[in-house]
């Protein structure tokens, strides 16, 4: 099985215009996301913003869960939380993988829409080659109205997006990282 990794990315992200922005940190994504890294069985799960100020809090949240108040109430959230890791890049994110695992991941990015010149990824052909491979995969997650192009064109591809039977599509990442854990590494023999 492939270890997997993923990246909640806060800059570089797109805003509403399509334009470059630093989305600030969420207290619920840090945890949400953490709680579906663990639940799946994932190796890590890397918080990306640039912004020192962020990074610093981020720090303080995970100190009060992981020795704090927070771990005596709660000591399941510490376990979760102790797959958090503070990048300030998907660079950083990418080479402390590499320094894990002994080999540079392979990069997964996720987005609502269609991107043109990235490979795209089936979900059952992603959950194969998890499920047979070796190599480590980093899936990207974005903030704000997704991952710019950019990052989707550098990553090794793109998988593919969520799709439900509405025209809706506005998941939250919390609910899109959920949904892609599950697809990618949940347990399909209780549903086969
Ligand atoms: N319109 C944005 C886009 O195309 O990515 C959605 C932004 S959403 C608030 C933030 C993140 O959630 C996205 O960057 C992506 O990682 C994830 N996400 C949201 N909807 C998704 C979908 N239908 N399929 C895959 N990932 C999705």
């Amino acid at each position: 099985m492939s270890p997997l990794y993923c990246a909640l990315v806060h800059h570089p992200v797109r805003d509403r215009a399509g334009c470059v922005v630093t989305t600030a940190v969420t207290n619920l994504d840090v945890h949400d996301i953490a709680r579906s890294a663990r639940t799946y069985g994932l190796a890590g799960y890397f918080v990306v913003t640039p912004v020192e100020a962020q990074r610093q809090i981020v720090e303080r949240i995970l100190e009060h869960w992981r020795t704090g108040a927070g771990a005596r109430r709660v000591p399941e959230r510490t376990e979760a939380l102790a797959l958090v890791q503070i990048v300030a890049s998907v660079a950083e994110a990418r080479d402390a993988v590499a320094d894990r695992e002994g080999s540079p991941p392979r990069v997964l990015a996720t987005a609502a829409r269609a991107v043109d010149g990235v490979p795209l990824r089936r979900f059952a052909e992603e959950a194969e080659t998890l499920r047979a491979g070796e190599v480590p995969v980093l899936l990207l997650f974005g903030t704000g109205h997704g991952l710019v192009d950019d990052t989707v064109l550098d990553a090794d591809a793109l998988l593919e997006p969520i799709r439900a039977t509405s025209s809706y599509n506005h998941l939250s990442v919390r609910a899109a990282a959920a949904i892609c854990l599950d697809r990618l590494v949940g347990d399909r023999l209780a549903g086969e």
